[in-house]
């Protein structure tokens, strides 16, 4: 007989061998999507004893974590904004820093405004969801290059009951057709925007798991950034905002690519770990 405290102190120490960051927590939260409780609800189950099928769906959820499979995959959902987000291995997983990039929208319009927002490269949808939950009034498309993405987009629209303001459109960015999508009083993307060579640095979890395009544009890690202000003047109505998430190090050329497009007032915002996360300016 397995109980709760024993599967999560064995779970903990496998996962720990295998070089998991915080072992223990995933283990929790591992057992937690098994049983379908909160992580909380464990504590107070620690004699409870595991059943057949608990257990081999802990022993499959716990190998694949121990195989570097980031957790919110093997659960099939993330938190972002306070929301829920369904996530699979087409979707980037939506990431704390990314919430910045939301507050610093909200920040700037009254809710009830009514505004068209455009958001570029919507994996999940995490960003248009939170945007239609918080700026009531708002209207949004959303363009991104996977069909795969756009589908797990849809069912989180329908997850959070927005789905009749959100314009979903399977496009590349860097295709002529995105001249014809319509004008926007803001433009938000969260691009692709590591650096080809820096791919070998970043976690297994990221490399092995998450999709390539959506990590990095192949290049410099800039590309997008380049792209976008081109197509804004022509995609943002006068006095229109553009706003971008960054990487680490990369405010002052963004900045100046931004200015090269005639971007004015523009802004940057640090994260909590005090980074520069966020950009956004205006166009005259
Ligand atoms: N918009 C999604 C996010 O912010 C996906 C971004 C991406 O795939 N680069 O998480």
């Amino acid at each position: 007989m397995l109980t709760v405290l024993e599967a999560i102190k064995l779970s903990t120490e496998y996962l720990e061998k295998k070089g998991i960051d915080s072992p223990r927590t995933n283990a929790e939260l591992l057992l937690a999507g098994v049983l379908e409780c909160k992580r909380l609800d464990l504590y107070l189950s620690y004699d409870r004893p595991l059943d057949e099928t608990e257990k081999l769906n802990y022993r499959t959820y716990i190998s694949k974590r121990g195989n570097f499979e980031p957790l919110q995959y093997i659960l099939g959902s993330s938190e972002f904004y306070g929301l829920k987000i369904i996530v699979d291995p087409s979707v980037l997983i939506p990431r704390p820093e990314t919430e910045i990039l939301i507050e610093t929208i909200i920040n700037n319009y009254k809710s009830g405004e009514n505004i068209s927002i455009l958001d570029i490269g919507t994996g999940s949808g995490n960003i248009p969801v939170a945007l239609a939950k918080n700026i009531s009034g708002c209207r949004l498309t959303s363009i991104d290059i996977s069909g795969e993405a756009l589908k797990t987009a849809v069912l989180n629209a329908e997850l959070h009951e927005i789905k009749d303001r959100i314009n979903f459109l399977n496009m590349d960015v860097f295709s002529n057709e995105i001249y014809n999508i319509g004008n926007y009083d803001i433009l938000v993307s969260n691009p692709p925007y590591v650096e080809k060579e820096e791919m070998k640095n970043l976690q297994k979890e990221i490399v092995n798991y998450e999709p390539f395009n959506a990590v990095t544009d192949g290049a410099d890690g800039y590309s997008f950034y380049s792209r976008i202000c081109e197509v804004a003047s022509e995609l943002l109505n006068l006095n229109g905002k553009l706003f971008f998430e960054i990487g680490i190090g990369q405010a002052a050329k963004v900045e100046e690519i931004m200015k090269s497009y005639n971007f004015t007032d523009i802004k940057i915002i640090k994260d909590y770990q005090n980074i520069d996360r966020v950009i956004y300016g205006e166009r005259i």
